[in-house]
């Protein structure tokens, strides 16, 4: 048994030796006859539109249609449709909830088409550079000027449009540096971005100026934006709900307590993550090395301080 778990932390540093020092690559293009385009009314004038890469929210009606995300550029003519099949009338804005190229791969095509790009000052400042985005090993050239947001803000925006009021607000160094969410008002709907992701576990993008903490305090922001009858769209799962939001914050916590816990008792990185640690909510229970490592390194950082 020590053979094999000695063997083990060998090869997983092999492995994470090796991914270190690997170049950089791009992420693989979408296909886009492999995506299915599915769209679903949430409130009357809002929606959510899934596809590949982050969720997509819909604000519709007689002002005209605002997009909250694009995935990937080959999308957009289906994207496009799937948003006039809602209403016909032109897309005037996109507003991106942070910098990620799942999620504003189709603002080139969109801004060429005439739409408004609007998202945080860090998202232009990211997209206007290159990137590296770690975890992920994926590195970004600039994005072309077509794809920049020609609205920027610090703190949030807000949109009158539709029958409704979208307020815009940023949350600190929390998936990134640059994130923000939306909330519809009247039709009681929120995208939280990649702040919640229930596809996966959470993902502090640490690269891109997020944290773990980050990410717990930008749930707190979202659960005082919502209720009990709140849709919450994620940047990346199904629609869910504030209950969700609070077991994900939760989990989250819990694990962040640990970690702080172990890293002031002294434990080196590698041996927090031979714990073994596992991200528990609601029915999943997934090892959470990657959430480990990133809050890890959150506190090592800000110990060096
Ligand atoms: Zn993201």
């Amino acid at each position: 048994m020590i053979r094999l778990g000695t063997f083990a932390a060998l090869a997983s540093a092999t492995i994470l030796l090796m991914a270190a020092s690997a170049p950089p690559t791009a992420p693989t293009p979408v296909d886009p006859a492999k995506v299915t385009i599915e769209t679903v009314k949430l409130a009357p004038g809002a929606a959510v539109i899934f596809g590949s890469g982050g969720n997509i929210g819909v604000s519709y009606g007689p002002d005209g249609t605002i997009l909250i995300d694009d995935q990937f550029a080959p999308l957009t003519p289906k994207i496009t449709a799937a948003a006039a099949a809602l209403d016909q009338r032109p897309i005037r804005f996109v507003i991106n909830t942070h910098w990620h190229f799942d999620h504003s791969g189709g603002n080139e095509n969109l801004g060429k088409a005439g739409a408004v790009i609007v998202a945080h000052d860090n998202v232009r400042t990211r997209m206007s550079t290159d990137q590296l985005i770690q975890t992920l090993n994926f590195a970004f050239p600039p994005s072309p000027k077509a794809a920049l947001p020609v609205i920027t803000f610090a703190e949030g925006a807000t949109f009158h449009l539709n029958g409704d009021t979208l307020k815009v607000v940023h949350v600190a160094a929390a998936h990134t540096d640059g994130d923000a969410m939306v909330k519809w008002e009247k039709a009681n709907v929120l995208h939280t971005g990649d702040v919640l992701n229930r596809a996966g576990l959470p993902f502090a993008d640490r690269s891109s100026g997020g944290s773990v903490a980050g990410i717990i305090a930008g749930i707190n922001t979202a659960l005082a934006l919502s209720d009990n009858n709140t849709k919450v769209i994620p940047g990346h799962g199904p629609v869910s709900t504030r209950a969700d939001m609070v077991a994900y914050r939760d989990a989250l916590k819990v694990l962040l307590e640990r970690v702080t816990a172990e890293h002031k008792a002294g434990k080196t990185i590698e041996q927090v993550l031979a714990l073994k640690l596992e991200w528990q909510a609601a029915t999943r229970t997934v090892p959470a090395d990657g959430l480990v490592r990133a809050a890890y390194e959150d506190l090592a950082a800000a110990a060096k301080k």
